[in-house]
């Protein structure tokens, strides 16, 4: 039962690349909640889990720390200020914007492939880790209402805000599961004491 429980392993490996982003870029404010980041399909940011998509989001980070607005059409458009500083964290655009997401699929040029080459290989097991492990729990059989009632944690709830404003109540570890999309903006909520810290 416990074994399948590997959020917390995964969430913990992208806190660790996290902060090896911070090392490299000390603006950077903490990830307030990196469970956030898993199980998530498709967003405006992109579309799979990846060292590629961290550090896409630390931009998001940069960009909040140093005022910047990088997305326009509520949170969609990834803009040319987005863009600049996607550049100094080492990520490339080589096509044209995408006429809804902008720049928002950068990718990693090979500098910084190198820089970050134990890190991304040391989360690229825990991904592929978490894929097996997530994959073999929804093969498993149906554990009935009791199980399904437990693994919501019965928490209490807590604020997750939105970007854009908005903000909900819940549990954290049915966040953890699972990212909770703003329907206003199209990104996900988070829990925000770290970054309400951080930029505090
Ligand atoms: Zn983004
Ligand atoms: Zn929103």
């Amino acid at each position: 039962m416990s074994t399948t429980q590997t959020p917390p392993v995964l969430a913990a490996e992208l806190a660790q690349a996290w902060a090896d982003i911070q090392r490299y870029h000390p603006e950077l404010p903490d990830l307030a909640a990196p469970e956030s980041l898993i199980g998530e399909s498709s967003s405006a940011c992109g579309h799979e889990l990846s060292f590629e998509r961290l550090l896409h989001e630390a931009v998001h980070g940069i960009a909040a720390a140093r005022g910047v607005r990088d997305t326009s059409r509520a949170g969609r458009y990834h803009n040319r200020r987005f863009l600049a500083i996607a550049e100094e964290l080492g990520l490339d655009h080589p096509e044209e914007p995408h006429p809804s997401s902008g720049f928002s699929l950068v990718t990693l040029s090979p500098e910084a492939k190198r820089r970050y080459r134990p890190t991304i290989e040391r989360l690229q097991r825990a991904l592929k880790a978490h894929t097996a492990a997530t994959s073999a729990d929804t093969s498993r059989t149906f554990r009935g209402p009791a199980a399904r009632h437990g693994s919501s944690g019965g928490g209490v709830r807590v604020k997750a805000v939105c970007d854009c404003g908005r903000n909900v109540r819940v549990v954290p570890s049915v966040l953890a599961q699972a990212p909770i999309m703003c329907g206003g903006c199209g990104k996900p909520f988070r829990i925000p004491e770290i970054v309400g810290a951080a930029a505090s």
